[in-house]
């Protein structure tokens, strides 16, 4: 059996371009581009937990890097560096290999480099755990934060919303079952939001927890429309409002900027809709129907909700 080092050498050491020094001696050393600021986030995946036993290695390998991406676009920042590290139960090959494959496609794909990691033996029971930190830049002063929706402001969503969730409940539907596994971080649209929007998150616990986020650090509330929506076909209004793991972005933007933020859309063919608008007042958020009464508010995920 291969041992812990041919492992790492075999599926994880590939030279490191922009990196200083990348994986193979006891730390990488970075040198960020002058007039940028580092933007770092970590995400712990754990079998059970944030996926099935038995999960496709490859659309794992994927996954564990689009959410950390997604990290990276709601902060506007553009990803560079990636550690990773795992915990396995077994020196599976075959795992590897699919799950190194789902990782390189995708960080090749934006220009991510990985340097370094850990690699660890887990209990023959599992838990298999993937741990990522990522590593982005983004010029001084421009991080897109939570904090910064203003009353006035417009609130936007990219693309679609509830197709995980549909696909967790429906494995059978494709398309959803593939928002599910095959999340598309949108890293373009963050970069391109700096300077644009006031405040942004993704969409990883659910739209109406998430946009929560942006109200309780902006000290505002929020009226949406239900109907303005981009609801993934099939989804229902749980589904649209609190399900989890689409990362989509949700922003705000002052009103002037509507026509820059469709262009932008065109631009990107992604779409991007305006659903609601930031209020004075306190962290609320109120979502209507189409007969403007308010909708009864359903919870996002929560690991430690009672
Ligand atoms: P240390 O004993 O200093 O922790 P390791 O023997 O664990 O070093 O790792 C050797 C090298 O391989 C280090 O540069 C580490 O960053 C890298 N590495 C280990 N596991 C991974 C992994 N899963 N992906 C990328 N790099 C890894
Ligand atoms: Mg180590």
């Amino acid at each position: 059996m291969a041992s812990e080092f041919e492992l790492i050498r075999k599926y994880f050491d590939r030279p490191a371009r922009s990196a200083r020094l990348g994986v193979g001696d006891d730390a990488a050393l970075l040198q960020p581009a002058a007039g940028m600021e580092l933007a770092v986030s970590t995400d712990l995946l754990i079998e059970g937990r944030h996926f099935r036993a038995g999960a496709d290695a490859r659309k794992l390998g994927h996954k564990a890097l689009a959410v950390n991406l997604s990290d990276m676009a709601a902060m506007g920042a553009a990803p560079r560096w990636a550690t990773l590290a795992l915990a396995l139960p077994a020196a599976d090959e075959t795992w590897l290999e699919g799950f190194a494959r789902g990782f390189f496609t995708l960080a090749e794909r934006f220009g991510v480099e990985l340097i370094g990691g850990d690699t660890t033996r887990a209990p023959a029971s599992g838990p298999l755990s993937i741990c990522i930190t990522i590593l982005g830049e983004v010029p001084s002063g421009l991080a897109l934060y939570r904090a910064g929706a203003l009353p006035g402001d417009d609130i936007w969503v990219s693309g679609e919303l509830g197709g995980a969730a549909l696909g967790l409940a429906q494995p059978a539907n494709a398309a959803a079952a593939r928002r599910l596994d095959e999340p598309e971080p949108r890293v373009e649209l963050g970069e391109r939001l700096r300077g644009v929007a006031t405040a942004a998150i993704d969409v990883s616990d659910g739209f109406a927890q998430d946009l929560g986020h942006i109200l309780e650090r902006s000290g505002v509330g929020a009226v949406v429309e239900y109907a303005r929506l981009p609801a993934f076909p099939g989804t229902d209004a749980q589904q649209v409002l609190a399900g989890g793991d689409d990362y989509e972005l949700v922003f705000t933007a002052r009103q002037e900027r509507r026509a820059e933020i469709e262009t932008l859309a065109r631009e990107l063919k992604l779409a991007l809709a305006r659903v609601g608008s930031i209020q004075k007042g306190e962290a609320a958020l109120q979502v209507l129907d189409a007969e403007r009464r308010a909708m009864p508010l359903v919870r996002g995920f929560d690991h430690f909700a009672p």
